[in-house]
């Protein structure tokens, strides 16, 4: 039986749930202290938690002394979080979409924002395009996502699972599947099963790359093919066929075959052709 989390106890009762928001809260207080654990906050990181809703993970983030931004779209939520938080000094909340909120703007200084979130499974992909945007910005992210999801962040190739969130995971981080969730601990109970991950962004290769534009496109491109011969997914790329011959890379191969040094390898052979 989980111990209900407290903030749940109060507000939950005549809340209706927005599917559309993807909103399944977390019950389980014991999960939430696993996570913030995981996150192991200090006093003197700035936190951005994504979709708090009503405050599971955030009352614990904000008990480590730490600086907490919490944005939230739900303007029912937004309304309870600053009763329950507003007097705490190190708390500011946003209401918006997160999609929309420019980072560099709730930077303190220089030092790097840590990313957390309980998120809606359905805005996953684009909140970690988001954030490798801004790769400079960010030290850590760590998110509650499908299960199957966090199988192909951390996915090697020549496997299923291994696709562009697997490439631009590895690429921009060091990604880990920290602990798998049981659907039981969220209300409403989700169709799928989760699992905390975790990108250190600070623990990433480094890879020399001579046009990152150029990467992450050929990237997205073969990936929206994947079934088919770099030879012929990579053809839209300017200047492609010309640049063929000076090539030496094997374009028969697809590209769940490829690792990243080659994706890399690949690019980069392509921006001085
Ligand atoms: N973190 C809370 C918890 O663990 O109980 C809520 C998790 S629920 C899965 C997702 C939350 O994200 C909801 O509160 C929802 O309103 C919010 N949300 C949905 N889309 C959002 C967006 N684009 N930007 C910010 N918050 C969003």
């Amino acid at each position: 039986m989980p111990s209900l989390n407290k903030n749940m106890n109060v507000s939950h009762t005549k809340f209706r749930p927005k599917q559309t928001l993807g909103q399944n809260f977390l019950l389980d207080e014991n999960i939430c202290r696993k996570i913030t654990q995981a996150i192991a906050p200090g006093a003197d990181d700035t936190i951005v938690e994504i979709g708090p809703g009503f405050g599971a993970l955030t009352g614990d983030l904000l008990d480590s002394g730490a600086r907490v931004i919490a944005v939230e779209i739900d303007r029912r939520l937004t309304a309870k979080l600053r009763q329950e938080f507003a007097g705490n000094d190190n708390f500011k909340l946003i209401e918006n979409d997160f999609l929309k909120v420019d980072l560099q703007e709730l930077q303190r200084g220089k030092q790097k924002l840590r990313i957390v979130g309980n998120i809606p499974y359905h805005i996953t992909s684009p909140v970690m395009f988001k954030i490798f945007a801004v790769c400079h910005l960010v030290s850590d992210l760590t998110l509650m996502i499908q299960k199957e999801v966090a199988e192909r962040i951390v996915a090697v190739p020549r496997t299923k699972a291994y696709g562009i969130l697997s490439v631009f995971s590895q690429l921009y981080s060091e990604p880990k599947i920290l602990f798998q969730v049981s659907r039981n601990v969220f209300k409403p109970r989700p169709d799928v099963e989760s699992a905390v991950v975790k990108w250190d962004l600070t623990a990433a290769r480094k890879f020399k790359i001579t046009d990152e534009q150029l990467l992450r496109d050929i990237i997205k491109r073969s990936f929206n093919q994947r079934r088919k011969m770099l030879r012929k997914s990579l053809q839209q790329l300017p200047d492609f066929k010309e640049k063929i011959p000076a090539l030496n890379f094997g374009l028969e191969r697809r590209p769940e075959e490829l690792t990243i040094d080659e994706f890399v390898d690949l690019s980069n052979q392509l921006a001085s052709a």
